[in-house]
This record gives C-alpha cells, structure tokens and sequence, in this order.
C-alpha cells in the first residue's frame, strides 16, 4: 500500500495526471472519509485491530472536525474522564494516528463514491481514485442556513450561522459584531452567545420557536444565566432589516403551532444575528452511493455494525445522527470499526433482520436493525419533555431492556444496552415511553 509524504501533500506539490491515476486505480482496504472525531477514532480501531491498509481522507487543512473550533472546555468527560477543550480532544485522537503512523491527507475533498466502493478524491495535486473494500462516511454535519427557514425581510450582512461566528472568532481571529440577537437555543448558538459576550459583544437575548430549550441544560446554566442573557422561549425572528449591514430584527411571539401572533412583534435594533436553528447530517455522498437515508434521522439506516443499506459501507457520528456530545461519536465510531473490521477480514458480516421500532414518544433510534446475537446499545431522542419515565425495550411483548429516567428532554441522547441473551431471534425490537 502507498504511503502519503503529508508535508508534500499539505503543500499540494504532488503534481499527478487525472488520466494516469485512474489507470493506476489504487486498492485500499478501508477509505475513511472525513478526519473529525468519527473519522479518527475509527481509524483508530481499525489499526488496533490489525487492520492498516487504512486511509483518511479530509477535505479541511488540518484533521480534527468542527472541535478545532471549539474552544471552550467540557468535552471528553464520558471518554477520558477529563474536560477537555476541543482542539485538545481531538489531539488525543490525532496523536494515536501519528503514532500508528496511520495513512492521512488533508485539502483533499471527497466528491463521489460509487455502489461499488469506488471512491474519488479531489487533491491539490489533482483527482484520485481508490478501489475500497469498505468506506466509513464520517463526514460530519452543517448547519441550517436563513434560507432554509426562509425569515422575510432584506439580506444584508450580518447574519451568520452560529457555527460561522465561532470559526470567524475562533480560527480567523474576526469579530462578527457588536450588538447580538440569536436566534435557536441550539448548544452552538449559546455556547456563541457566551464566546461573544466574552469577546466584548452585547448579546441581546436569545430566542426560541420552541417552547422548551433545544440545548443543553448546563449550557442554559453555563452560557447564559451566568452571564444574564436571557432566554425567550415560543418567540422567532419574522423579519430583517438592514441595506448593507444588518439593523434589526423583529421578533413575534409563536402560537403552539408555532405560527407568529401579530401585535406581538417587537424590534431589536443590532448589527449581528447569529442563527443556531440545528445540524443536518452530509449526507450526498452517501445518496451517491446509493445508501438509504432515515427520514427522522437524515443519515443512513443501519444495522448494529452500522453497515448502511449498502454492503461495505458504514457510517458512524454526525452524518449518521446528531449528537450531543462528542464523546458518544468516538465511542460509536469504534464500535464501527470493529465491525468494518470483520467485515475486511470476512467479506461480510451477519444479516441483521431484527427491525427497531420506536413509538410516537421517541424521535428515532440507532441502529434501526440488529441481528439479535450481540449485545447492542440502542441511541435514542425523545420527541418532548417528560418527567419520571421509563424508557422501555420490548420484544414479542417482553420487556428485555429499560432506563429509568427523573427527566428525558430531546436536547439530550439516551442510550440503553440490550444484552444479546435477552433477545429473540424474531420478532421487532420495540421502544417505548412509559409514564
Ligand atoms: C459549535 C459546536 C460546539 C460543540 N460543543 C460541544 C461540547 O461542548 N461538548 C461536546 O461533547 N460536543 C460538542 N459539540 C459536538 C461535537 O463537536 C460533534 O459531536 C463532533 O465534532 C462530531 O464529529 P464528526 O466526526 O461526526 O463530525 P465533524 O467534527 O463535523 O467532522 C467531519 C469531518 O469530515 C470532513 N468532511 C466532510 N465532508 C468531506 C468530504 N467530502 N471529503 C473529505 N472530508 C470531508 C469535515 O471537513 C470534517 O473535518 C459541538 C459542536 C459544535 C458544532
């Protein structure tokens, strides 16, 4: 197997002909493609597992995801038992590839992967392909955009998605603004509100069309109750105004369907609105490989080995579903590759024909099929706030597994462990919310 010289590759000296290198179609056994939390830990595993004819493919200039912008501590306290800055998280990761000498190039963008694992790469030196025996998408998330929720009103500057305003503080060294509304009580947008305040901004207030908090509790307590930001909930922005730059926001108060109430607008005079209205999981890469996606999740439908509808492809952290701590996409990630491992080793893995169903409670779970002869931990979201419940795991009407729970928000991931030797082998796993 070709291993990369990284300095040449990072500086983009390696000069190669498109028509030469897909003559010289190179074979790899696993192609990962995205070098974030996901993508490293499981070329991790994978190593540790004996497989090293492995190749990370990033399409930024230095691997590590969204946490080289994430500054601020509290990551890593389920995986390493410390808190941990992004950056520094992720080094741990980044270092492990280092050390193992794992094969990585970065400024390389993924553009298209084939049903049959043919996977082309967009390098500074030029367009490559791989042949892989198994691809693991790890391509992380974006964010909603103002288009998306399509607010009315003018389009000057000054509108930035939360994840924007972080990497323009965080990265570039740029202040967005000085006056600041934001809108989504998303983790990214108050761990924003809290960035900028810091950084000398005045944050007005965040509003919410919900009526309960999309965050975090502790980045409500950590992120604005600390610093007196307060948080509107069932309010949206229903209009912008501004010629060149952003002037003000008008904001309304949302009816339970969510539908603005006239005479309730109120305008906010301030030069930055910061959007933190959710993540939606990379996911065209994946339909170019012809993966079936989950409506509620919008990444792949996958088994327990989360191997996607295709043979050979998995997906595992943000593009698979979104999490709330990045500590549960390493471990997820691993748990992936051992899996695309024995498939590498095996040529196939064990058909997972156990549907998981979920009832109105609950928003989605992962995986959504199991084999129903290892033990799995299903990942879930409720779909609303619930106080003293049960989160209960039945099969042909037993209950085989169950979490009790003082409160379940859908801010928060739940995980419950099935132990394979409660489980039949027919018959759907369903979940339920029991109060
Ligand atoms: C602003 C913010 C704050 C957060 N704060 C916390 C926190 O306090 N605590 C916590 O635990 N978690 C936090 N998280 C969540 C955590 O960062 C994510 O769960 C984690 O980064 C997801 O890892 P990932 O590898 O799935 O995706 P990402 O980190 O997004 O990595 C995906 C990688 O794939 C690359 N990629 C995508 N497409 C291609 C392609 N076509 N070709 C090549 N490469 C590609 C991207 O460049 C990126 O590097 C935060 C997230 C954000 C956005």
């Amino acid at each position: 197997m070709e291993t990369f010289d990284r300095t040449r590759e990072v500086e983009g000296i390696r000069e190669i002909e498109e028509t030469d290198e897909i003559e010289k179609m190179q074979e790899i056994d696993v192609l990962v493609v995205g070098g974030g939390p996901a993508g490293l830990a499981a070329a991790v595993k994978l190593y540790e597992k004996g497989i090293t004819s492995v190749l990370i493919v990033e399409r930024e200039k230095t691997m590590g995801g969204i946490l080289r912008q994430c500054i601020h501590d509290g990551f890593g306290l389920t995986r390493f038992k410390e808190t941990l800055s992004g950056p520094e998280y992720a080094q741990r990761f980044i270092d492990a590839v280092e050390e193992l000498h794992i094969p990585y190039i970065t400024n390389a963008a993924v553009t298209e992967i084939t049903e049959d694992k043919v996977v082309t790469v967009v390098t500074r030196g030029g367009i490559r392909k791989w042949r892989a025996r198994a691809v693991i998408l790890t391509m992380g998330c974006r964010e909603r955009t103002r288009g998306v929720l399509g607010i009315p009103g003018e389009r000057p500057t000054g509108v930035f998605t939360a994840g924007v305003a972080q990497a323009y503080i965080n990265l570039y060294n740029r202040m967005p603004g000085k006056e600041v509304v934001i809108l989504g009580s998303g983790d990214i947008g108050m761990i924003m509100a809290r960035r900028m305040t810091l950084e000398g901004a005045h944050v007005q207030a965040v509003f919410e069309i919900l009526p309960i908090p999309s965050g975090l509790p502790r980045n409500i307590q950590q992120c604005l109750n600390d610093y007196d930001i307060p948080l509107y909930l069932s309010h949206t922005v229903t209009e912008i105004t501004g010629k060149s730059r952003l002037e003000s926001v008008t904001v309304s108060e949302v009816d339970e369907s969510l539908k603005p109430i006239p005479g309730t607008e109120k305008v906010y005079p301030c030069d930055t609105l910061i959007l933190s209205v959710g993540l939606i999981p990379e996911n065209e890469l994946s339909l170019d490989a012809s993966v079936v996606l989950d409506g509620r999740t919008k990444g792949a439908v996958v088994d327990e080995n989360f191997q996607t509808s295709q043979e050979g492809i998995f997906a595992a952290g943000n593009v698979l579903h979104v999490h709330d701590l990045v500590d549960f996409v390493s471990m997820e990630a691993e748990k992936l590759a051992e899996g695309a491992a024995r498939y590498v080793c095996d040529g196939k893995l064990q058909a997972c024909r156990i549907p998981v169903t979920a009832d109105e409670n609950i928003n989605h779970t992962i995986p959504q099929k199991v084999s129903g002869t290892q033990d799995v931990k299903l990942a879930m979201r409720v779909r609303k706030q619930f106080k003293d419940v049960t989160i209960v795991v039945r099969q042909n009407g037993e209950t085989i597994a169950s979490r009790k729970m003082k409160k379940a928000i859908p801010a928060e991931m739940i995980q419950i462990p099935v132990k394979a030797e409660r489980m039949k082998r027919d018959g759907a796993l369903e979940v339920c919310v029991e109060c």
